[in-house]
């Protein structure tokens, strides 16, 4: 089965709440990136690796500034 199916959820970063720490992108850095004024989002999670990456940065983020999604449950899953 392919992977990319699998993955339900979508990370988002809270830029009002994000004070550019870099704990995410030391953790996770092909998903997280510290820019001039606030961290964001480089690219979805691919594989099961990158989304554990992904929840470990948000479970260490200080202020709480990632988020996380359901694609399930906001019903975004669009095929062409
Ligand atoms: S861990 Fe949180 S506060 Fe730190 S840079 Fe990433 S999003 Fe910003």
């Amino acid at each position: 089965m392919n992977q990319l199916t699998e993955i339900d959820q979508i990370f988002g970063i809270d830029q009002k709440s994000c004070i550019r720490c870099a704990s995410c992108s030391s953790i996770a850095p092909t998903i997280f990136h510290v820019g001039d004024t606030t961290a964001f989002i480089l690219r979805q999670p691919l594989d099961a690796e990158e989304v554990n990456q992904c929840e470990a940065a948000l479970g260490n983020c200080p202020t709480n500034a990632i988020t996380v999604t359901s694609k399930s449950a906001i019903g975004t899953v669009a095929r062409s």
